[in-house]
């Protein structure tokens, strides 16, 4: 049987256009069908703006350094127009580069929604039907935020970028990475700021130790932040937004974002009527190859929530093309995966927490906070943390955690270590970098607690 494409991607974001050039690199007839914005939500309305965001926002506390360092230097007025036009032609350009990688591999594509009409059939918005050998799956996802009275009147991170202007006021619901970002930045462009989180403390899931150090570091430079708190209900007042809360609080705000999480974004293409499991999550359920349950159709990337990160997006796709054009079954590996998460302070992190290693065998945790020079020499009252989990059966490095500025640039590097195994004593025979913050990593000698 002939088909039109070996390969139809759905999905213009990060895993979908790199599967779809490095397949065509290896000779495959390719299509690729995006509704939206090419480069998917890391470029247009993620990782990419948000960092540029995190950079905009620390200028002022930049400043302050400066100043304590001797230069006569005052902090001034943060124009948002004039950041978000040039946020915005940035943003443009990047979705030309990736358009520009299709276009120059030969992948034809499609600016238009698309779903599966059968095992080897999609079909385009316009009713035109393409068939291909192989259909890949890389939709992503999208934010879900609860419904009560007046939940419509709250933007997420899709909206964030486009504010006509900055608040004066904002409330960021949720503790996750996407809330405690934004509050830190919104903070830092000198927006008061307050976030709601119903549980006990923010970043669920990560190391206790270093989300408590974030959590206080937010507080102390001015983020308003409620643990145990929700919204109960909102409504329009004037220009403002009305919001009362569980803790019994009713405060007026400018802007309330919800960042309660992200859902996979697989609704309507076809994947029901054609037998294609998804999870209760409702998540498409894929094999270690990203293979459905059905033979010709592959998924990666959020839409499968697996890792939900643009790197392991890419990872997916890649070990896809491998498995399927090169003939070489490749599992993408989604172990000890480095990670950041850009608060201010930003955290780098890989592998497990003290609590997850402690519940598998029995650890060394090596662990040390201070005030870095840099930050203590301008009389900021900062801390930073270097801590390292470590298997007293094996020696190995389980987990590291990085609560400093430059995290994200450290835990990359630390990462290799962890990944090759590194044990305590490969740690400590480095030597170290001086003076420099992530010298103490190789520095530290005795345990602060045993589990
Ligand atoms: P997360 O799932 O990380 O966090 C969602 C937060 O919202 C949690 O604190 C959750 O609370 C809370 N929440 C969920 N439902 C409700 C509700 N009904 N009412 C109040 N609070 C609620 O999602 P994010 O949107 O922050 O991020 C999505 C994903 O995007 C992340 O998992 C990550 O993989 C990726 N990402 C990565 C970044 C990076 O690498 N730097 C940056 C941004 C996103 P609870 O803890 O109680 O469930």
């Amino acid at each position: 049987m002939s088909f039109d494409y070996d390969l139809f991607v759905i999905g213009g974001g990060s895993g979908g256009v790199r599967a779809a050039r490095v397949a065509a690199q290896r000779g495959v007839k390719v299509a690729l069908a995006e509704e939206d914005r090419y480069g998917g939500t890391c470029v247009i309305r993620g990782c990419v703006p948000k960092k540029l965001m995190v950079f905009a926002s620390e200028y002022a506390g930049m400043v302050e350094d400066a100043q304590a360092y001797g230069w006569d230097l005052s902090p001034g007025s943060f124009d948002w127009d004039r950041f978000k036009t040039k946020l915005h032609a940035e943003l443009d350009r990047l979705e030309g580069i990736y358009r520009g990688i299709l276009e120059n591999n030969s992948v034809e594509t499609f600016d238009q929604r698309a779903k599966l009409a059968d095992a080897h059939t999609v079909e385009l918005a316009d009713g035109t039907r393409k068939t291909a050998k192989h259909i890949l799956i890389a939709t992503g996802g999208w934010p879900v935020t609860p419904e009560f009275p007046g939940s419509e009147l709250a933007i997420t991170s899709n909206e964030i970028f486009h504010l006509e202007k900055l608040p004066e006021t904002m409330l960021i619901v949720g503790g996750g990475y996407i809330a405690c970002e934004f509050a830190g930045i919104m903070n830092g462009l000198g927006v008061k700021t307050t976030q709601y989180y119903r549980g006990a403390q923010i970043l669920r899931g990560f190391d206790d130790e270093a989300r408590g150090l974030i959590s206080e570091e937010m507080c102390q430079s001015g983020v308003d932040l409620h643990l145990g708190t929700n919204v109960l209900e909102m409504r329009k007042e004037g220009d403002k937004i009305w919001v009362k809360a569980t803790n019994g609080d009713e405060n007026l705000f400018d802007q309330v974002m919800f960042a309660t999480g992200r859902s996979p974004n697989a609704d309507g293409l076809g994947l029901e009527e054609l037998g294609i499991e998804r999870d209760r999550a409702g998540a498409i359920v894929v094999d270690q190859y990203s293979q459905t349950g059905v033979p010709s159709v592959y998924a990666v990337g959020d839409v499968t929530n697996r890792v939900n990160l643009t790197p392991v997006a890419i990872r997916e796709g890649m070990a896809f093309v491998e498995t399927v054009f090169a003939g070489n079954p490749t599992s993408p590996d989604h172990e000890l995966i480095p990670t950041a998460i850009f608060t201010q302070p930003e955290m780098g992190t890989v592998g497990l927490s003290e609590e997850a290693a402690a519940e598998q065998e029995e650890i060394e945790v090596y662990a040390t906070s201070f005030k870095p020079m840099q930050q203590a020499f301008a009389g900021r009252a900062q801390r930073v943390l270097m801590k390292l989990i470590v298997s007293k059966a094996t020696r190995k490095v389980l987990g590291c955690h990085i609560v400093a500025p430059g995290a994200g640039e450290m835990i990359q590097l630390a990462g290799i270590a962890v990944k090759m195994g590194a044990t305590k004593e490969d740690f400590d025979r480095t030597v170290a970098v001086h003076p420099t913050m992530s010298e103490e990593l190789v520095t530290m000698k005795t345990p602060v607690r045993t589990a």
